[in-house]
């Protein structure tokens, strides 16, 4: 016996970050600005409605769900790409409620791939892809998102077109993108849809943050598969978690052409098979709540990032603009950091804020290792304490 009984290709994939910052936060009683999940609670229709299924479950809504998820949440997720993003879905073979947008993306990866298969993302990626990827057997195949002269991050064009090849499967699309707070441009999509076809691959579309852009993003987010000749080729996946400030819920979907969501069903059924009964026709309302909840939370949002922006700066770190999502990325050159790792695990003693390196979420690391990543995903007393402490750092 081996003394490590896990899978070899599992071993590089050790306790996540994450779990680490926390536990530092915890033992140091910072304010953890590492981890991204909000400090409040989603609407209250869908709380109620949570809580009334539970209650009320009339012997259904507490036991397993169909497997493509019940029929009002399918509905209700068809409607929403309807409304938001004009895609019209057939919520009987086109939608598929997942246990968050984590399952679908392994199941999407799990049931696309064969063994050898390149998948193309964008770096710094979320760090269930790598996972994911390596879980099917296949290869990624990152292409380095770095800050350009104003700041924003962007990607070299050759350096995309080098990544896609013979073996490539499918392309990986986190727009708005966690950690960067990019939101792609329709130039860049266009090019990513220009190689998808040129090299008949599979796009999978991580769009967990469609609702959170601020009003001065350079462009809005349109999805991947709004493209010519992309809606056939695209899994589209979202989540309740990030839009209803309920990430614990781990409510999911996956939208596309009825084979794709087939596939992807295929694998599900056997990784969870379904989840979160009462859960689902809550987030059903809240996927119909009126235009004014969506817009009043970004903008909520927003002035949380601005907020932190203004005390990140003010502190003495450059940062690199936030366009969208929870988060916000700066650089620890100008305050001597030369190692977010090291710096991430200093800051806590420093002035009780807890941040994340970015340099987990690269295969290139050294493209990352100055960069820094904080959620403003949190109360506004818990920013104004957070900001309050980071001026610790220049004194
Ligand atoms: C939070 C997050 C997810 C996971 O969503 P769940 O619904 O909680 O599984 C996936 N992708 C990105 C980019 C995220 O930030």
């Amino acid at each position: 016996m081996t003394t490590d009984p896990l899978v070899e290709r599992m071993r590089p994939f050790g306790t996540t970050i994450f779990t680490e910052m926390s536990a530092l936060a915890v033992r140091t009683g910072s304010i953890n600005l590492g981890q991204g999940f909000p400090d409040t609670d989603g609407p209250a229709e869908m709380l109620e409605a949570a809580a009334r299924a539970v209650r009320e479950g009339a012997g259904l809504a507490n036991q397993y769900p169909p497997l493509p998820g019940i029929p009002a949440l399918r509905a209700a997720i068809a409607d929403h790409e309807r409304r938001f993003w004009s895609l019209p879905r057939d919520p009987d073979t086109e939608v598929v409620v997942t246990a968050g947008a984590t399952e679908a993306i392994a199941a999407a990866i799990l049931a696309l791939c064969e063994r050898d298969d390149e998948v193309v993302t964008f770096e710094p990626y979320y760090d269930s892809y790598a996972a994911s990827i390596t879980l099917a057997g296949a290869v990624r195949r990152p292409v380095t998102l770095r800050p350009g002269p104003d700041g924003r991050y962007g990607f070299d064009e050759g350096e995309l077109r080098a990544a896609f090849g013979p073996r490539t499967r499918l392309v990986l699309l986190n727009s708005p993108h966690n950690p960067t707070g990019k939101v792609f441009t329709a130039a860049e999509l266009a090019l990513i849809a220009e190689l998808s076809q040129e090299h008949n691959t599979y796009a999978v579309t991580d769009e967990v943050y469609e609702h959170l852009v601020f009003t001065d993003a350079a462009e809005p987010h349109v999805p991947l598969a709004s493209l010519p000749g992309m809606r056939e080729r695209t899994l589209r996946i979202s989540s309740a978690g990030k839009t209803f400030s309920c990430t614990g819920w781990k409510v999911g979907w996956a939208t596309g052409p009825a084979p794709l969501v087939s596939a992807l069903m295929r694998v599900k059924q056997f990784l969870t098979f379904v989840n979160a009964g009462p859960l689902q026709p809550a987030v059903a309302v809240a996927l119909g709540l009126p235009d004014t909840y969506f817009t009043g939370f970004r903008d909520q949002l927003q002035a949380r990032r601005d907020h932190l922006t203004a005390g990140l700066t003010e502190a003495g770190f450059t940062v690199q603009p936030s366009e969208g999502t929870y988060f916000v990325t700066a650089d620890i050159t100008p305050l001597g950091g030369t190692d977010g790792i090291t710096f991430c695990r200093e800051l806590p003693e420093r002035c009780g804020v807890v941040a994340v390196p970015t340099q987990v979420f690269y295969d290139h690391q050294e493209a990352g290792r100055h960069l820094i990543r904080f959620a403003f995903c949190k109360r506004e007393s818990v920013i104004d304490e957070a900001a309050q402490r980071l001026t610790k750092l220049g004194s």
